[in-house]
């Protein structure tokens, strides 16, 4: 029987274990946390249907609920834009723990085998097939190696350069976030319930505040770490307008890093697939991470039962790669290729956009339709191709039309993505995709 090793306890490596083991395979995830220390304390807003899409039922309907109104303000917080979220729409919001309650008794329901406190150090390798990992508790060998180690995973760093996996991600591809739950005060202030304010303080990144029962559930994000002392003058001016952050913190206050940028160029190895956010599969700009990571699972387990004579190697692998890419990546990676807007926009042009008044955008925005990812991304390039129309800053139309020419182009790559694994053509076509990225 194949014996797979899932590195570290990720989302995707998880539902990928049980569809695995439930098709027969051997499967141990291994951890780094406790059991009970998995998953940060907080809560997350994941598309419903992509539990369905790698079998699993829905959690129990006291354990979510559907995500809110979310109010868009610019740096001076004046003339916000509300995306609505009808009742009927997919995205649900949930506990962290709770999702990994419902995702660790999917797969020990099937039989898969958790070692918790097992901190993986590195990919073991044979030439360029990898055959194990190396844990600081010994060396563990495997017929597949699934990397669900998140964003730094020291399996994908420690691979040889030769397998052609990018180790590490550049400037404005990593988001830095802290996130913590205060105390909520003037509980009659009428605070919208998911306030996002976008360069506020002048900083690149942006601020959320989340009204929620008795607490004020807050992030702060921007493109490079936190020095000391940045996060509580963030914090302290986001309670600065938003009057309901009281000084208490009740939960949280970690610190993570999200992938914003593009998926993997190539994702598999002879004897290795990433998923999840070793893979950075999570949506560009917005770091929705969950939705994708099972529906990667779904598409990987399919192929690696498909592979009877048990090969795992690049070639029966790609088909993995490739369906995720027509079915995830397509969608979702012309936001990867607004990265040079991200980089050049000042917080006035931010501003600016905010204050053109097109009835158009507002509109649009009232209607989004949220009900799949791919709505979500065309929605948001089409209000940006109305701004981009009415706004008369030139520079600012500049960089979009840059963003726009890079989409098309991308566009085209991934429909002439190799259908089968030939090293030359695989490489080759990689340096083109990263190229598209390329600041
Ligand atoms: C602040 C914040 C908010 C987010 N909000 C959302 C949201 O609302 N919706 C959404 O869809 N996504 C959200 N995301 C993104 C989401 O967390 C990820 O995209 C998603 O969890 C998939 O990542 P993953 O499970 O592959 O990796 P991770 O969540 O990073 O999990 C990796 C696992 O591997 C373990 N591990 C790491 N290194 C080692 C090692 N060396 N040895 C052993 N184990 C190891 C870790 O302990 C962890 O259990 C958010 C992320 C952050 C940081």
């Amino acid at each position: 029987m194949s014996k797979i090793i899932v590195a570290g306890g990720g989302h995707g490596g998880i539902v990928a274990a049980a569809l695995l083991a439930k098709g027969g395979l051997d499967v141990t995830v291994y951890e780094k946390n406790k059991r009970e220390d998995m998953g940060y304390d907080w809560t997350d807003i994941f598309n419903r249907h992509s539990l369905k899409a790698a079998g699993m039922d829905m959690p129990p309907e006291d354990k979510y609920s559907v995500k809110t109104d979310v109010t868009f303000y610019g740096p001076s917080e004046r003339n916000p834009f509300v995306q609505r979220s009808p009742k009927n729409q997919p995205e649900i919001k949930m506990e962290r723990k709770d999702i990994y309650d419902h995702i660790i008794a999917y797969a020990e329901q099937y039989g898969v085998k958790f070692e918790y406190g097992v901190t993986v150090k590195s990919a073991e390798c044979l030439g360029n097939r990898v055959v194990g990992i190396n844990t600081d508790k010994g060396t563990v060998y495997g017929d597949l190696i699934i990397d669900a180690c998140g964003c730094n995973s020291p399996v994908r760093r420690s691979l040889p350069y030769s397998c052609g996996i990018q180790r590490d991600m550049g400037p404005y591809e990593k988001f830095y976030c802290y996130r913590a739950f205060y105390n909520r005060i003037n509980k009659d202030y009428p605070a919208e319930e998911f306030k996002l304010t976008l360069f506020p303080h002048g900083i690149h990144g942006i601020g959320w505040v989340m009204a929620e029962g008795e607490w004020a559930d807050v992030l702060v994000g921007k493109f490079e770490p936190f020095q000391k002392g940045e996060v509580k003058e963030f914090v302290d001016y986001l309670r600065t307008i938003n009057p309901i952050i009281g000084k208490k913190k009740v939960r949280g206050g970690q610190y993570a890093e999200i992938p914003v940028r593009q998926s993997l160029a190539v994702m598999t190895a002879d004897g290795y697939a990433a998923i999840g956010d070793s893979a950075f599969m999570t949506i560009p700009l917005l770091g929705s991470g969950m939705a994708n990571a099972f529906k990667a699972a779904a598409i990987l387990a399919d192929v690696v039962l498909k592979d009877e004579a048990k090969a795992y190697s690049r070639e029966t692998l790609w088909e993995y790669q490739y369906t995720y890419y027509k079915k995830v990546t397509n969608t979702c990676a012309p936001l990867a290729a607004l990265n040079n807007l991200l980089v050049n926009i000042t917080p006035e042009q931010i501003d600016g956009l905010f204050e053109c008044d097109v009835e158009a955008v507002r509109q649009k925005i009232s209607k989004l339709n949220k009900f799949t990812e791919k709505d979500q991304v065309k929605d948001f390039l089409e209000i940006l191709l109305i701004l981009k129309n009415a706004s008369k800053d030139r520079a600012l139309k500049a960089e979009l039309s840059t963003s726009f020419k890079k989409i098309a182009k991308l566009s085209l790559l991934i429909s002439q993505m190799p259908k089968t694994y030939s090293e030359n053509e695989v490489l080759s076509w990689a340096q083109k995709y990263n190229r598209i990225f390329k600041l």
